[in-house]
């Protein structure tokens, strides 16, 4: 067992807990797991776990519940991208001051990543295309696929951003998917096939293989039974030992 990492999304899940009036029962919520990776902890994955640095940024915003739960995702791209993502709880009505600043934020040209945009298709791109000097933000919405709907509808703060469509079947990233679970992606997923199609390869892919590793534990850890990740196990060393973002305990 490991540390948990310091990042936004477990600075985010810290802050959501503490505001809770009650505990929160998440599906799995009872089974004692890995404060690092959430995993079991005989499946403890934290010293596989790549930390990349990338010009590629990240503005998770999280549904209500969200970082509270387990088995979410969006917390994969902050464990590999610790520098360069940022985590808030979405609102409709009242936005966290400091998400505005980061998308008033020069140095970034933000994007939001959503399949389609019903209101205005006129937003939506295919491609990225950055302005000289700028670093792309991508923003997720994150949460249950009709959560993420609603926020990309409820938001007015974010309307006046270019929609990244990506088309994920065409990435190697969409064909390293561990299993065929479901149609849409999950947030990790789209930040892999999003780093991929903006010319970010190496991180989509480590980020893609750390996703993988997750899901293969994951479900070996609710069904006890061994995981299948040799391969997966190989890949993931390659990246060496995480061991810069834990030096602060
Ligand atoms: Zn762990």
């Amino acid at each position: 067992m490991s540390h948990e990492p310091d990042h936004a999304v477990n600075r985010l899940r810290r802050m959501r807990l503490a505001r809770s009036t009650r505990p929160f029962l998440a599906r799995g919520g009872s089974v004692k797991r890995c404060p690092g990776c959430l995993l079991v902890p005989e499946l403890c994955a934290c010293d596989l776990r790549p930390q990349l640095r990338s010009a590629a940024t990240f503005c998770l915003v999280m549904f209500d519940s969200e970082p509270l739960k387990p088995s979410n995702t969006g917390r994969l791209i902050a464990d590999v991208l610790p520098d360069s993502t940022h985590a808030f709880l979405w609102s409709r009505t009242e936005p966290d001051p400091a998400l505005l600043a980061l998308l008033d934020d020069p140095a970034y040209q933000p994007y939001l990543v959503f399949p389609d945009c019903e209101k205005a298709p006129e937003r939506v791109v295919h491609q990225v295309s950055l302005p000289t000097g700028k670093r792309p933000l991508f923003i997720l919405l994150d949460g249950t696929w009709r959560e993420a709907r609603r926020m990309a509808n409820k938001s007015p703060y974010l309307d006046r951003f270019p929609v990244l469509a990506v088309k994920p079947e065409q990435l190697s990233t969409y064909g390293m998917r561990v299993a065929a679970h479901d149609e849409h992606l999950c947030t990790a997923e789209v930040a892999a096939c999003v780093l991929e199609s903006a010319g970010y390869p190496d991180e989509g892919v480590a980020l893609q293989h750390w996703f993988n590793l997750f899901s293969c534990r994951y479900l070996a850890g609710k069904w006890h039974r061994a995981p299948d990740d040799a391969a997966l196990c190989q890949a993931l060393a390659a990246y060496g030992q995480p061991a810069t973002y834990e030096s602060q305990e």
